[in-house]
């Protein structure tokens, strides 16, 4: 099998996993000696970097042939799907080509399970080092790395990538045992454990590096080597959501205790997908996809906007998120006691709690009120939108109808309500 062959394979076999988005781009090529760079149309996919920058990555297995029999996983033992396999040189000259070319800026590298999860993973190691060392390769690198593994592996790998995750996989410890009984929740548990102690140490240790050279005379020797670093950019996740009948308050809730336990980075959602030769167990639809954007907008609300996880879906709520409406105008609509809330006055926590208003527009907010008191015409130019945010507000010339009215006056600007589809 040609190389091109197998990239095909196996940067299609990548696509399923979300923790870098992929871009449906079209091909474009140089070859006729226009233009500059090229596009291949497969294995491209973006990913943001922990500056915030937007960077393209080679997104590929290693191999697709895999000992596990994941039920909802298409490169399960029983599946029927073309196989491939990279050796290591394939994939560190493919991402040395590809960067050469300007159509990259990573890799991104994962691997089904072959002959042991130490063996497999020593591969995937391999290629980051080989890149790191021997081509002194400063690209970002995600690895995905393998619970099952031995620890000194993950340490290995922590030292070449800038981020590493380990899927969880589903939510809750009983999907796992029948969807994937070959995964060990326990396992996975520990091996992110492991890693947040890794990553802790690194910044630490990086911490006091910093502090050390402050001290120091200009022309001092460094009192210390310098910091090793450990997968900077941190840890990250993946959850398949609609493979099994977990509702959204229980994958928030799964969530929560990640972001709170190993600090992970981001959690990823991935609307389950269904696959040829499927398992009775699965659903014969995928999820709407809708129900994954809900997951990452209430995810954004638990990081960022100070909401618990039974705040934003619980047994009250159904256990599911509203698909209709962002679960932050759900949250309001179900609050109506807690509004208006007085922008001249309001804490930022009480602020960031008003649909519309995002982290920046509260941050300007707070700063303008400081010389003057805010007016309607203001929020214009703080950029929110302003009939989203009038009914839930008060202003020095704005005052809402009783709250309750404006729940249902909000409520009657929203289109028909979207039926979530029954999987089960
Ligand atoms: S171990 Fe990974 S690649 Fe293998 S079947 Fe399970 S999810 Fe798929």
């Amino acid at each position: 099998m040609n190389l091109q062959d197998k990239l095909a394979i196996l940067a299609d076999a990548a696509k399923y996993d979300a923790s870098c988005a992929s871009s449906g781009g079209v091909k474009r090529d140089s070859t006729q000696g226009r233009g500059l760079g090229s596009n291949e149309g497969m294995g491209i996919c973006h990913s943001y970097a922990p500056d915030g920058r937007c960077i393209s990555l080679l997104k590929i297995l290693l191999t697709n042939f895999c000992q596990y029999d994941c039920l909802y996983c298409v490169n399960r033992v029983s599946s029927n799907v073309p196989r491939a396999r990279f050796a290591v040189d394939e994939v560190v000259q493919l991402t040395l080509d590809f960067y050469r070319r300007n159509c990259i800026e990573g890799l991104f590298l994962s691997s089904g399970i072959i002959r042991s999860p130490d063996y497999t993973m020593e591969q995937v190691v391999e290629v980051a080092r080989r890149l790191r060392e021997e081509h002194d390769f400063r690209g970002y690198i995600h690895l995905k790395t393998i619970p099952d593994a031995a620890p000194e592996l993950l340490e290995r790998a922590g030292r070449y990538a800038d981020r590493l995750s380990i899927n969880i996989e589903l939510p809750t410890e009983q999907s796992l045992g029948s969807l994937a009984p070959e995964k060990d929740v326990a396992a996975i548990k520990r091996s992110m454990a492991r890693l947040r102690v890794h990553i802790d140490d690194a910044k630490a240790e990086a911490q006091d590096a910093r502090r050390v050279s402050i001290v120091s005379m200009p022309k001092a020797r460094p009192a210390r080597a310098p910091a090793k670093s450990f997968a900077a950019a941190g840890q990250s996740t993946q959850m398949i959501v609609g493979a099994d009948a977990t509702d959204d308050a229980t994958i928030l809730s799964t969530s929560a205790q990640l972001y709170g336990a190993y600090r992970l980075k981001r959690v990823y959602y991935s609307a389950f997908s269904p696959i040829p030769d499927a398992s009775s167990s699965l659903p014969l639809q995928a999820p709407p996809l809708v129900r994954e954007h809900r997951l990452y907008q209430a995810d954004w609300l638990m990081r960022f906007y100070g909401f618990a996880a039974d705040e934003i879906a619980s047994e009250r709520t159904g256990g599911m998120l509203r698909l209709e409406v962002d679960p932050k105008l759900a949250w309001a609509l179900a609050h109506p006691e807690r509004f208006p809330v007085d922008l001249n006055r309001a804490p930022r926590e009480l602020l960031l709690r008003v649909p519309g208003l995002g982290v920046k527009a509260v941050d300007r907010l707070l700063l303008a009120r400081r010389v003057r008191r805010v007016r309607s015409e203001d929020l214009k130019r703080l950029h929110v939108p302003v009939q989203k945010v009038l009914p839930f507000v008060l202003l020095a010339d704005h005052r809402p109808s009783r709250a309750p009215d404006v729940a249902e006056a909000v409520a009657r600007a929203i289109p028909l309500p979207v039926q979530q589809a029954s999987l089960f």
